[in-house]
C-alpha cells in the first residue's frame, strides 16, 4: 500500500547519480601558483602601491602606527584596480558580530557620473570605515534599536581578498564591528585588544631575560576543524539538520564507530574530491591549509592549515568554515559543522593550538631541547599553567553554547572540567621545579621498531594524551573544548586575557626581586616552584574520559561547569570584570552585553529544537507511526477472520509508544507556552531546566518507534543510512 517516500527517493538518487569530480586538473595547476593569488597580501601591496604609500602601510601592519587618511586613499585606488582587475564588481566590509557568524553587505564600486555615465570609484574613507544599520545584531542591551549606529572599521592587519563567485567576485575587507560609542559588537576587537595586551607582558618578560630587542610578541593559532559529509539529499529530508545544524531524531545504528575502522580510513572519492576542491579555494584565499584525514566517526573528518598570528588565522579559520560548507553543494554533499550533528557517535570540535612568538620569530614556548635549564621557557609555561588554574571558568566560557553542551563531557570529548596535560617529560621538569630547581631532562632518545629494514626513529620525550581539554604539544598549547561551529576569536581572546595576565604578575615579581639584588636565574626559581605549588591541582595526566576523574576532579576542587547555564554567571564576577577591564581586553558594559547575548543565544537555540522537536514529532513521525498502527489493526482484524487468533503483542507496544510519543509532545507544547524572555539568564535556565528534559523524553519515545515502525513507512532517513550510504 505504500509508494516510495522521500527517504526512498533519496536513496534511490544517490545510488544512480554520477558526480563530476574531475573538477581541478593539477596538471595545468600548480598548488604553489595559486596559494594567495586572490589576496592583497604584502606582494601584491609592494607591486601595486608607490613605495612610501607600502611603507607606511608596513609601518601600520607591522607596529601599529596610525595611518594617515591620504595613505588610506592611496591604498584604496590601489586596492580597487587590482579587484577589478580580477573581475570584483562589488566591496564588503566582513565582519564578525556576536551571532559566532560572519557578516558581509556589498556595495557595488559602480558610482554613476551627472553625464550619464559611470565610473568604478573605492575611497580611502570607504576602505577605512563602514557603517551597516546594525540594530539587527545582537548587541545584548549595549545599543538599543533606535540607536542604529554601528561602525565596521578596515582591520589592514588582515589582507584584503577577493571572493569569487560566478557572476562576479567580490572585494572582502576584513573589518572591526563597534558601536557608535566605541564598545566593541564583534568577535574580533576584542581578540585584538588581548593580543595587545599579552604582547605587552611577553616583552616585559623578554627584557628580564637580557632580549632588549623585541619590541612586540605575537600569538600564533592553528585550528583543527572536525566536521561530517553527508548526502545533500539525506539532508533535505531532515528538517532537524537544515533548521537545527543536528538530528534531533534517530535510533542509534547497529553499527557505529566501535569497529574504530574509520579514523584515518582511506577517504571515499567523491569526499576526497571535495576535500581538494576545498583546498584550493582556500589556497587562493591564502589559508594554508595542510592536513585532511577521516576523523573518528562515521563520516567524520578533519581539516588542519599551518599555523598563523592569531587574528589572520581566526579569519582564516571562519574562511574554513564557509568554503566547507560552500563547496560541499558541488557535490551533491552537505557540510554539518555542528558540535553533535548524531547522538551515540563522537561529536565535532576545533583543536586550537596556541602558542607565543616573538617579533624575532621565536616560539616561546618552545622548550629546546633541555627543558629543565631554559627557563625564559619555564617561566611561558608556567604562566600558562597558573592561567589556566585560576581562570579555568572563563575558558569555560570562551567554549559555552548550547550545541558544545551536547558534546562536552560525553564519554569521547573533552570533559567540561578543564585541566591540563604536561606529558612525562614536562611533568617531571615541573615537578622538580616545585621542589628547588629542575636539574634534568627526560630524553626521547630512539625508537625500536625489531625490524632490521625499518629506520630507527626518533621517539618524543612524552606521549600523547587525547583526552585532556588542555594539552601541551611539543611547543604549544592546545584547547580541545572549542566547538566545531564556535568563532575561535572568543577562546584566544580569553587565553590570551589571562596569560597577559599571568605573565604581568611573575615579569612584577622577577623585577622586584632582581631589582633588590637577587641573581636572575635563583629568583626565577623561587618564583616558579611557588606558582607550580599553588597551581598544580590543575595538571592531570590520565584519562579524562573515566568517571574516576570527575570525583578526583572535584576532590582537587577544580570547578566542573556541566552545562553553559552553570558558567554563564562567571562573565560577570566582578574578578573576571576587573581582570578583563584591567588588560583592556572588555570593559564592564561589554561583558554584561556579552551575558545578556549568549543567555539569549542559548535560549533561542533551544527554543528553536523544541519547536521542530514537537514538529517533527507531529508531523512527520507521527502519521508514519498512525499508518502503521492501522495496517497492524486491519491485519488483527482480518486474522480474526481468517479464524486465527492474532498476537496483539506488536499492536501494543507500538500503540503505547504512540501515546507516549503523543504525550510527550503535548507536554513539550504545554512547556513551551510559559516561556518567559524577560530575563535572560532566569529564560536560559528555564530551557534547560523544564525544556531540555521533555525534549529528551519525546526523542526517546520517536526512536523507539524508529526501531518498531515498517521500514517502507519511516520517513526520515536513518543514522545507519546518512552514516554509511556514501
Ligand atoms: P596534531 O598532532 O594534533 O595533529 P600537528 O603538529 O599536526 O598536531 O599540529 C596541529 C596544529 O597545530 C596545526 O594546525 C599546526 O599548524 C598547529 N601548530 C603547530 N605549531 C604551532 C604554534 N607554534 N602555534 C600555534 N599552532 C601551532
Ligand atoms: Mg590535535
Amino acid at each position: 500500500m505504500s509508494s516510495a517516500n522521500i527517504r526512498h527517493e533519496a536513496i534511490k538518487s544517490i545510488a544512480t547519480t554520477r558526480h563530476a569530480l574531475n573538477r581541478v586538473d593539477f596538471r595545468k595547476m600548480r598548488l604553489k601558483d595559486i596559494f594567495g593569488i586572490n589576496v592583497f597580501n604584502e606582494e601584491m601591496q609592494r607591486a601595486h602601491l608607490p613605495e612610501d604609500v607600502f611603507n607606511a602601510v608596513q609601518r601600520t601592519i607591522k607596529m601599529g602606527e596610525p595611518m594617515d587618511p591620504s595613505v588610506a586613499d592611496a591604498v584604496a585606488t590601489a586596492m580597487k584596480d587590482w579587484a577589478i582587475q580580477r573581475g570584483a564588481t562589488h566591496y564588503c566590509h566582513l565582519f564578525q558580530p556576536m551571532t559566532g557568524l560572519t557578516a558581509e553587505k556589498h556595495d557595488s564600486f559602480l558610482t554613476p557620473t551627472p553625464s550619464g555615465g559611470a565610473i568604478a570609484e573605492f575611497s580611502g574613507k570607504e576602505l577605512i570605515k563602514g557603517e551597516p544599520d546594525a540594530s539587527s545584531f545582537p548587541s545584548g542591551g549595549l545599543r538599543a534599536t533606535f540607536e542604529a549606529r554601528g561602525y565596521t572599521a578596515w582591520d589592514p592587519t588582515s589582507p584584503a581578498f577577493i571572493m569569487e563567485n560566478p557572476n562576479g567576485s567580490t572585494l572582502v575587507i576584513p573589518t572591526a564591528f563597534l558601536s557608535w560609542t566605541g564598545e566593541a559588537l564583534d568577535k574580533k576587537t576584542p581578540l585584538l585588544r588581548s593580543m595587545d595586551a599579552i604582547s605587552h607582558q611577553a616583552v616585559r618578560v623578554l627584557k628580564i631575560f637580557g632580549k632588549h630587542d623585541v619590541q612586540r610578541a605575537i600569538t600564533t593559532m592553528g585550528a583543527e576543524q572536525e566536521y561530517f559529509l553527508i548526502d545533500k539529499r539525506f539532508f533535505y529530508a531532515r528538517p532537524d539538520l537544515i533548521t537545527a545544524g543536528c538530528t534531533l531524531f534517530g535510533a542509534r545504528p547497529p553499527k557505529g564507530q566501535e569497529m574504530e575502522d574509520q579514523y584515518f580510513g582511506s577517504i571515499p572519492e567523491r569526499v576526497l574530491a571535495y576535500m581538494a576542491e576545498t583546498e584550493v579555494e582556500l589556497l587562493k584565499l591564502g589559508v594554508p591549509v595542510k592536513t585532511r584525514h577521516n576523523e573518528v566517526a562515521p563520516s567524520q573528518y578533519e581539516l588542519a592549515p599551518l599555523f598563523e598570528n592569531s587574528n589572520l588565522a581566526t579569519d582564516h579559520q571562519n574562511l574554513v568554515m564557509e568554503l566547507l560548507r560552500k563547496t560541499a553543494d558541488k557535490y551533491g554533499l552537505a557540510c554539518l559543522i555542528h558540535e553533535k550533528p548524531f547522538d551515540g557517535v563522537n561529536g565535532s570540535g576545533k583543536h586550537n593550538n596556541w602558542s607565543i612568538c616573538s617579533d624575532k620569530g621565536e616560539n616561546l614556548l618552545n622548550p629546546g631541547d633541555t627543558p629543565h635549564d631554559n627557563a625564559q621557557f619555564l617561566v611561558f609555561c608556567c604562566a600558562v599553567i597558573r592561567a589556566v588554574n585560576l581562570h579555568a571558568d572563563l575558558l569555560r566560557v570562551a567554549i559555552a553554547g548550547a550545541a558544545n553542551d551536547r558534546r562536552l563531557g560525553a564519554n569521547e570529548a573533552p570533559p567540561a572540567i578543564i585541566s591540563i596535560f604536561l606529558g612525562d617529560q614536562l611533568n617531571d621538569i615541573i615537578m622538580q621545579i616545585e621542589k628547588g630547581g629542575a636539574h634534568s631532562s627526560k630524553q626521547g632518545g630512539l625508537f625500536e621498531t625489531g625490524v632490521s629494514v625499518l629506520p630507527r626513529l626518533p621517539r618524543e620525550a612524552g606521549d600523547r594524551n587525547r583526552t585532556s581539554p588542555f594539552a601541551f604539544t611539543g611547543n604549544k598549547f592546545e584547547f580541545r573544548a572549542v566547538g566545531a561551529s564556535q568563532n575561535i576569536a572568543g577562546a584566544n581572546t580569553v587565553l590570551n586575557a589571562i596569560v597577559a595576565e599571568s605573565l604581568d604578575v611573575i615579569a612584577t615579581e622577577l623585577e622586584t626581586l632582581i631589582a633588590g639584588g637577587k641573581d636572575r636565574n635563583a629568583a626565577v626559581r623561587g618564583v616558579l616552584s611557588r606558582v607550580i605549588r599553588d597551581n598544580k591541582h590543575i595538571i592531570f595526566n590520565g584519562d579524562g574520559y573515566s568517571a574516576g576523574w570527575h570525583q578526583e576532579a572535584a576532590q582537587r576542587g577544580l570547578p566542573n561547569f556541566k552545562t553553559t547555564v552553570d558558567v554563564l554567571p562567571c562573565i560577570i564576577d566582578q574578578k573576571n570584570i576587573d581582570l578583563l577591564g584591567k588588560y583592556k581586553v572588555y570593559t564592564e558594559k561589554e561583558l554584561r552585553s556579552r551575558f545578556a547575548i549568549i543567555c539569549e543565544a542559548y535560549a533561542k537555540t533551544i527554543h528553536v529544537e523544541a519547536n521542530l522537536t514537537s514538529m517533527m514529532a507531529r508531523t512527520i513521525i507521527l502519521p508514519a507511526c498512525l499508518r502503521y498502527q492501522t495496517e497492524l489493526a486491519h491485519n488483527v482484524t482480518a486474522l480474526k477472520a481468517a479464524g486465527i487468533s492474532p498476537s496483539l503483542e506488536l499492536l501494543q507496544i507500538v500503540s503505547t509508544t504512540i501515546t507516549d510519543l503523543e504525550k510527550q509532545t503535548a507536554e513539550l507544547d504545554k512547556i513551551l507556552l510559559t516561556e518567559d524572555s524577560s530575563d535572560p539568564y532566569k529564560h536560559a535556565c528555564f530551557m534547560r531546566d523544564k525544556v531540555l528534559p521533555v525534549m529528551a523524553l519525546v526523542r526517546k519515545a520517536g526512536d523507539k518507534l524508529e526501531t518498531l515502525v515498517a521500514d517502507d513507512l519511516w520517513p526520515l532517513p536513518t543514522y545507519r543510512e546518512m552514516l554509511f550510504i556514501k
